[in-house]
């Protein structure tokens, strides 16, 4: 029988986004699976296209 290999397991699924937290000015981490940002200071969840927008308008 095949052994099950989960990737999710061995990959972090966050990636370090460019972005600053538009509440705290902390760090934007991507949460890729689900489209979205979390803030590594205050933990403010962000869909990833509204901080995009946000920050390409300024
Ligand atoms: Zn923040």
């Amino acid at each position: 029988m095949a052994e099950f290999e989960n990737i999710y397991a061995k990959s972090n699924p966050f990636v370090r986004a460019h972005f600053d937290c538009p509440t705290c000015g902390g760090k934007l981490w991507e949460y890729a699976i689900q489209g979205q940002m979390v803030c590594e200071d205050c933990r403010e969840l962000y869909p990833s296209k509204e901080i995009f927008d946000a920050q390409v308008s300024q």
